[in-house]
């Protein structure tokens, strides 16, 4: 398949990114485990591999996690009188899984900005 980074917009790159597909076709799978990038699309060929993320993806997933736990956090807390052990155990356990489930869609969504912005080899 042809490259076409120049047609595909950066908001197709990125809903690809975030729905675990290849920014170039859409169809191969971005992320081969947990956080793990395949080295090139097995539908197109797209060499996905060598981009890297780095540290945006986490910064994304705390930033998106805080804005949506802390003002409940804030609220229930203070309309509350729960245990702390049981709290803690609520906020923590929620704060986890909210990051299990953000963190390999704010990947793909980098992957996706850094594919349609690389330049090309
Ligand atoms: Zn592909």
């Amino acid at each position: 398949m042809q490259n076409n980074r120049n047609v595909v917009p950066m908001m197709t790159a990125i809903m690809r990114g975030v729905c675990n597909r290849c920014p170039h076709c859409g169809v191969g799978k971005l992320l081969i485990s947990y956080l793990k990038p395949v080295a090139e699309c097995a539908v197109c060929g797209e060499v996905l591999g060598t981009i890297r993320a780095d540290d945006g993806p986490p910064w994304l997933t705390i930033l998106i996690v805080g804005h949506i736990l802390l003002p409940i956090i804030f609220t229930k807390s203070a309309a509350t009188d729960w245990p702390q052990w049981l709290a803690m155990t609520i906020w923590v356990g929620l704060a986890i899984i909210l990051m299990a489930l953000i963190l390999p869609r704010a990947k793909g969504l980098f992957i996706g900005v850094l594919w349609k912005n690389r330049q090309p080899a």
